[in-house]
Formats: C-alpha cells, sequence, structure tokens
C-alpha cells in the first residue's frame, strides 16, 4: 500500500486537510487516536506502563492517568523516555497494521510529530506538511481551545520549527489564509497526484 504521512504543527490544519481527503475516500492512520487507545481502559500499552511506573499510574477504570503521567514527564525527561519506549513501538506496530488492513486507491497516516520522532520518513512514501505561519497557529487554537498565546506559543516551543517541517516535506498544503475552497483544490490536486503515484 502507498502511504503518505501528513504531517504539520498544532493548528496547521492536519485535521481539516486529512477530512478532505476522506471525502475522496482516502482511508486514514490517525496515530493520535491510536496512542490514546493504547493507554485507555485496558489498552495494549497499560500493562506494561503498570509494571514500569507502578499501579498508581493507572486510573480506576485500567486506563492510563493522564494528569499524573504529564506532570511526570513534564519533568523527567528520563521517564518520559521510558514511557515512550513502551508507547512507540506499540503505536508504530498498530498503524502498520491498521495500514495494512486499510482499503483504498493509497493511505494517510496522520503523524502530528513525524519530524520530531524517529524514523517516520522511511516508513512512508510521501510526506505531506500542512504549512502557515506562527500568527495563522496562535490565532487559530486559541479560538479553538481557548488557550492564551503564552500557552499555544509554549506548546510550539516544544514542536519542530517550519522550516524544519517544509525541509521534511515531499509535498506541501498551503494552509495560511486559505480560504477552505483554495483549500480543497489544493488537497484534490494533490490526491489526483498520489492516485497516479500509487497506481505506478
Ligand atoms: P490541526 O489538526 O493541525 O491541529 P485543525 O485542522 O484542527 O489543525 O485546524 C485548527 C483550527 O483551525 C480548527 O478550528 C479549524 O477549523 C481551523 N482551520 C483550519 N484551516 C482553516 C482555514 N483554511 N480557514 C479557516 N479555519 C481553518
Amino acid at each position: 500500500m502507498f502511504v503518505v504521512g501528513l504531517t504539520g504543527g498544532i493548528g496547521s490544519g492536519k485535521s481539516t486537510v486529512a477530512d478532505l481527503f476522506a471525502a475522496h475516500g482516502v482511508p486514514l492512520v490517525d496515530t493520535d487516536l491510536i496512542a490514546h487507545r493504547i493507554t485507555a481502559p485496558h489498552g495494549i500499552a497499560m500493562p506494561q506502563i503498570a509494571a514500569e511506573f507502578g499501579d498508581s499510574f493507572v486510573a480506576a477504570d485500567g486506563s492510563l492517568d493522564r494528569a499524573r503521567m504529564r506532570t511526570l514527564v513534564f519533568s523527567d525527561e528520563g521517564a518520559r523516555k521510558r514511557l515512550e519506549g513502551i508507547t512507540h513501538p506499540l503505536i508504530r506496530a498498530e498503524t502498520e497494521r491498521e495500514q495494512r488492513e486499510a482499503q483504498g486507491p493509497y493511505v494517510i497516516v496522520v503523524v502530528p510529530l513525524l519530524v520530531e520522532s524517529g524514523n517516520w520518513k522511511t516508513r512512508v512514501n510521501r510526506v505531506l506538511t500542512v504549512d502557515c505561519s506562527v500568527e495563522t497557529q496562535i490565532a487559530r487554537v486559541m479560538s479553538r481551545n481557548g488557550f492564551s498565546r503564552e500557552q499555544v506559543l509554549a506548546i510550539i516551543a516544544r514542536q519542530a520549527t517550519r522550516e524544519a517541517r517544509l525541509a521534511a516535506a515531499d509535498d506541501i498544503i498551503d494552509n495560511d489564509n486559505a480560504p477552505l475552497d483554495a483549500l480543497k483544490a489544493q488537497v484534490d490536486a494533490q490526491h489526483r497526484v498520489y492516485l497516479a503515484q500509487a497506481a505506478a
């Protein structure tokens, strides 16, 4: 299966763009959803997390105590690495399973941290970056999440830079000041390119 890795910073418009591809019948694999599912009640990462960090990180319903874990990994880089050592291989395996089972001309894997984490680039045929300016990201996330400017800036500071994401891209969707019909036109054109590449 021909695989497109879709990435972009917070608020760049990844979900919006992914939905426009899905409207063409392109199956989506969402690594954020997978990450959430494996740490949901009795998710497949939970036995290892309990063994590594202790039962105090498991909520009453069997899910990850996200608030507690967030506090820990925020201040403890080693703990973050240990957590990722558990979750990343499971996310990778689940992603590959969903890719294999996907039905369609090609598949889009939405990977918010494609540029930041590991060897994603080697596991997709094309990297598609959704691009916009930092100011646009800030405005969108403030309005979508009700965050302050400082909160959004703190999240952006932990992500790859706009330049790094553009450098990693094979293809780019420009979603800065793009009215929705212009965005859709870009997705339609890119979809036709991917159909041809997947068939070749
Ligand atoms: P991401 O998944 O990258 O965080 P989203 O697709 O959720 O980004 O977009 C962030 C917010 O900005 C959402 O509320 C979305 O509706 C809005 N948005 C995205 N693209 C546009 C656009 N071209 N014009 C207007 N609003 C947009």
